[in-house]
């Protein structure tokens, strides 16, 4: 058994959910006196289990093709141009310089945030994020890792937060080669463009939550940038609802000869990483192999860029990350955050981490002329819809519980959001497909209410899960139930005694 908890804004209590090894009749009885408890806390018992009479939210949001409209490809191309522009960005390269090396393009990041902000009226929060490393393989002596993050505050949700990241540095052939020419077009001034642009275009509305802009440092070094923000959003109790980490998203021309700007690849761990031994034990009895927070994020991105995102398919990657390869969205969900990449689905691997060359007549190198500008752009765009969608929906719904062995019908129960945090919420959505779909299939408006029962909808044969939706229909995503699918990290879900 588990108990959820938020880590701020309590006053909800806590509440118990089923557990694995109690099937049937235990189930049932545990499960009574669980509803008897959720009365008292929850205060929302006369609504239980009652359909809403209010009509569902709108399904289509015409703001968000205002925003995939306003994001620019020129722009995009300026700011890579600017960056490739800095020589290197090797974290171990030069940091007085004003022109060259990791120092310079750091400020150079640092300022251009600035200038939006100056743009809005100060609506960013614009910071250095630094951590000292050394003794490791690819950082020998100390050295300051210097990521820069800007925060565009939510306006009724502040703690809750949606983060696009890119990366600030780049590298070639040998990890430790500080000076060589090193331009890191594709990998990843394409990232970091687009988290720029995203912030001109996301700055010019509010939201309900807050948009994190992230220029990550130290990646190739070993993934530092991002494991210093995880742990700091741990230590401070951010509620990180989604990290898109964007890391190549400019070249349209593989080296396996496909040449195609149609489809972009999200990548997505299935179990959690921070999964318990007990959820372990509990997901052998409900499932949820494909079914983390991670996940139901990977397949929101896929649906907006459906809706929102001409000639644009997403290929869901079922897998953390490329094989054996790593990312910055992986510290993030070390620590228990949803997250997930965003790139290319067609890679020239010669033009990664490669000293610039031309061996037996192939050229080798990440240079800006094999970044294709309008792909970046396009997949811009599909992070500024997918995080403001986000960031005007409501919190997704925790202590999701549900229960239906034995009886053909299936019961979903969740906790509504503090008050507070929503003002705008206007109810819930429940979500089902078959055990074999990779994306959700059917689902139902149920109205403000915190339980839910699908007649003749049997649990053995589908998933289920609940999203929360906001009177404009902003959506949250699709929260799978019980701790495997929480939208928080495991040891925010305490096991009881
Ligand atoms: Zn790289």
């Amino acid at each position: 058994m588990y108990r959820e908890r938020l880590p701020r804004g309590g006053g909800r209590g806590w509440r118990r959910a089923p557990g694995a090894v109690l099937l049937g009749l235990a189930l049932m009885l545990w499960s009574l006196a669980s509803r008897l408890v959720a009365q008292e806390v929850s205060g929302r018992q006369a609504d239980a289990g009652v359909r809403s009479v209010r009509e569902a939210p709108p399904t289509e949001q015409p703001v968000l093709r205002e925003i995939v409209g306003a994001v620019s490809a020129e722009r995009i191309e300026a700011d890579i141009r600017r960056l490739v522009g800095f020589g290197t960005r090797h974290t171990l390269s030069d940091t007085l310089s004003e022109t060259r090396g990791i120092g310079a393009a750091r400020r150079w990041i640092k300022a251009r945030f600035e200038g939006i902000s100056a743009a809005c009226g100060g609506c960013l929060e614009v910071f250095y994020q630094v951590s000292l490393v050394s003794g490791q393989r690819r950082i020998p002596d100390t050295t300051a890792v210097v990521s820069v993050i800007a925060i565009q505050r939510g306006t009724t949700d502040p703690d809750r937060y949606v983060v696009m990241s890119g990366d600030i540095d780049s590298r070639v052939s040998d990890p430790l080669d500080a000076t060589s020419e090193s331009p890191g077009a594709n990998d990843n001034a394409s990232g970091m463009a687009g988290a720029i642009e995203a912030a001109r275009v996301l700055t010019r509305y509010r939201f309900n939550a807050s948009i994190v802009y992230a220029g990550l440092a130290g990646e190739e070094q070993g993934l530092f940038g991002g494991q210093r923000m995880a742990a700091v959003a741990k230590e401070e109790k951010w509620r990180i609802e989604a990290v898109f980490n964007n890391d190549m998203i400019g070249n349209i021309d593989g080296q396996n000869g496909v040449s195609d700007n149609t489809v972009a690849r999200v990548f997505s761990e299935g179990i959690r990483a921070d999964e318990t031994e007990q959820m372990s034990r509990l997901r052998r009895f409900t499932g949820g192999e494909v079914d983390s927070p991670s996940r139901n994020l990977a397949r929101y991105v896929d649906r907006m860029a459906d809706r929102y995102i001409p000639n644009l398919d997403i290929m869901m990657v079922y897998r953390l990350d490329r094989f054996g390869r790593g990312g910055h969205h992986r510290p993030f969900n070390d620590v228990g955050f949803p997250a997930v990449r965003i790139m290319e689905a067609n890679e020239d691997y010669r033009r990664q981490h490669q000293d610039i060359r031309v061996e037996k007549g192939v050229e080798y190198g990440d240079v800006l002329e094999e970044v294709e500008f309008d792909f970046a752009a396009k997949l811009t765009a599909l992070n500024a819809v997918t995080l403001a969608s986000l960031a005007w929906a409501p919190p997704p719904p925790s202590e999701v519980q549900i229960e239906g062995a034995v009886r053909p019908s299936t019961t979903l129960r969740w906790a509504p959001p503090d008050a507070g945090q929503a003002p705008q919420l206007a109810g819930y959505k429940v979500y089902w497909r078959l055990t074999t779909s990779p994306q959700w299939e059917w689902s139902e408006f149920v109205g403000d209410v915190t339980e839910s029962t699908l007649e003749n909808i049997v649990i053995d044969n589908y998933i289920f899960g609940v999203a929360s939706v906001s009177e404009d229909g902003f959506e949250s995503p699709v929260v799978f139930p019980g701790p495997i699918g929480a939208f928080s990290p495991a040891d925010w879900i305490v096991p009881e005694g």
